[in-house]
This record gives structure tokens, sequence and C-alpha cells, in this order.
């Protein structure tokens, strides 16, 4: 069986160079799942797609409180909360917003990063 840490392996050896065998972890919420409007063919949360995802709206700022303090605990260089759909709601910025400004205000030495929905 072969491992990505094969040195054997021409990507390794580019990796290997600059990197050794160090890896940054990065954790990911997904803050609101499928039901999207869009019929992006490629994406399981797309309106046409009948894959067996979990459907829910924004949860509630402290799930995302709590999964950047997860993510600091676990020494995840960055945290990321993702959004379904082509755009966010002006509620639901102001909501994760909110849930940036709470984090930091409990959580002052936190270098953790938030980024909105994609597109
Ligand atoms: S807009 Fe985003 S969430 Fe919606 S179907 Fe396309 S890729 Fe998926």
């Amino acid at each position: 069986m072969s491992s990505c840490w094969d040195s054997s392996k021409p990507p390794f050896t580019v990796r290997s160079h600059y990197f050794g065998k160090t890896v940054r972890l990065q954790m990911l919420q997904n803050a609101k799942s499928g039901a999207c409007q869009e019929d992006c063919h490629y994406c399981s949360q797309s309106a046409i797609s009948t894959a067996p995802i979990e459907r829910y709206g924004l949860v509630p700022q402290q799930q995302m409180i709590d999964g950047a303090r997860q993510a600091a605990a676990s020494k995840a260089q960055r945290y990321c909360i993702v959004i379904s759909g082509r755009s966010p709601l002006d509620r639901e910025i102001d909501e994760i917003a909110g849930a940036v400004a709470l984090d930091q205000a409990g959580n002052s030495d936190s270098d953790l990063l938030f980024t909105g929905p994609h597109e």
C-alpha cells in the first residue's frame, strides 16, 4: 500500500523540501447545509441533488463560537465558517459577524480567521 509520505513519489520530494513532514490544521464548520436554490451539478447541496446529506438552516451563534474554541484547542491555524447558497442573506451576515465579535471578545488571543459563504 502506498503512503502519502512515500519519499519515492515526486510530489513528496517537493513537499518534503519545503515543508518536511509538517502539516497545518484547518477546521471548517458547515453552518448551513443543503436546500440551496442553485443547480450546480457537482454539489450535494444543490436544489437538484438527491444526495443523502443533512439539511439545516444557519446554526446558532454559540455553535459557531464553540467550533472556534474547539479549533483553537485542536491547534488549528484557521477556522472557517461556510454556508450553502450562492450568497448570504443580510441576516446571515449579521449572525456570523455577531459570532465573530462574541468570539473575539471572549478569546482575544485567538488568531483564528472566519470566512463567509462561497459563491
Ligand atoms: S451555490 Fe454553492 S451550495 Fe449552492 S449548489 Fe452551487 S456550489 Fe452548492
